[in-house]
């Protein structure tokens, strides 16, 4: 059977109100869910509706999950792939893939494209062998310039792509019609920690005095998804000791799982370098 090129999904629910902080992100991205609701209102002044925009940030900090909420807000249908789907393709799988996802964003425009770790394929030319043979991912990245640069200017397909290493990515892919403008996904603050914990804690049995501040004093450094994670810790955690609510305890000892997962993860990375 044919391997899936690429995922597609047409009804997405999530939001802007499952998105917790990232206000700043929000704003911005506001302007291509507009575009995308009512493109003539744009182009009947003239403008030309931007193709691309770049989500930059740490891991786990929300940039699928904005992408994912743009879709749902404007009611588009959603096409994604990662980067990393790319490692180890055969040499012509990955320019064909990406024509194949242009084609088929275009037949159901107005559309939204999602490459995650688009640093996989998007790293400078000629550097870093990263992923399967050079060659190849050059290929890819090419075809993605080329069906960029190919779109006529108000198709109705927006491409958002999502990065941590804004700095290794081939400047054509930011030049003016490309990915020229990029939007900042950082790691939550004390408050919108805060937020994230709102989001959740709502399916979470909790105790009434469970105190939120308190969570979000406890995880300086902790991402949107390791919120999330550790939120879900604290239940099932709550739930082995057999207890009829989630209670702080349960939230600390998740925690210290958490950091313990992320001080084994940075251990790995080190040891990599
Ligand atoms: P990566 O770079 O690792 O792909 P990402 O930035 O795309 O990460 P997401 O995949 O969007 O991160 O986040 C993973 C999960 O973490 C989300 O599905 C959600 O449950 C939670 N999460 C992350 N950020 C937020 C946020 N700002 N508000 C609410 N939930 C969040």
């Amino acid at each position: 059977s044919k391997a899936r090129l690429f995922n597609e999904k047409d009804n997405i629910k999530i939001n802007f109100n499952d998105v917790a902080g990232l206000e700043g992100a929000k704003e911005e991205i506001q302007e291509i869910v507009e575009f995308l609701k009512s493109p003539e209102k744009f182009t009947s002044l003239g403008g030309k509706i931007p193709r691309g925009a770049l989500l930059v940030g740490p891991p786990g900090t929300g940039k699928t999950l904005l992408a994912k909420a743009v879709a749902g807000e404007a009611k588009v249908p959603f096409f994604s792939l990662s980067g990393s789907d790319f490692v180890e393709m055969f040499v012509g799988v990955g320019a064909s893939r990406v024509r194949d996802l242009f084609k088929q964003a275009k037949d159901k425009s107005p559309s939204i494209i999602f490459i995650d770790e688009i640093d996989a394929i998007g790293r400078s030319r000629g550097k870093n062998n990263f992923v399967g043979s050079n060659d190849e991912r050059e290929n890819t990245l090419n075809q993605l310039l080329t069906e960029m640069d190919g779109f006529d200017t108000n198709t109705g397909v927006i491409v958002l792509a999502a990065t941590n290493r804004a700095d290794v990515l081939d400047k054509a892919l930011m030049r003016a019609g490309r990915f020229d403008r990029q939007i900042h996904v950082d790691l939550p603050n004390l408050i919108e920690r805060k937020e994230i914990f709102g989001v959740h804690l709502k399916p979470l049995k909790t105790g009434k005095t469970l105190d939120v501040d308190f969570l979000a004093r406890q995880t300086p450094g902790f991402s949107g998804a390791d919120i999330a994670n550790m939120c879900n810790e604290a239940a099932l955690i709550a739930a082995r000791k057999s207890r009829k609510t989630v209670g702080k305890q349960d939230f600390l000892d998740a925690v210290d799982r958490i950091v313990g997962g992320l001080e084994r993860k940075s251990k790995v990375l080190s040891q990599k370098e």
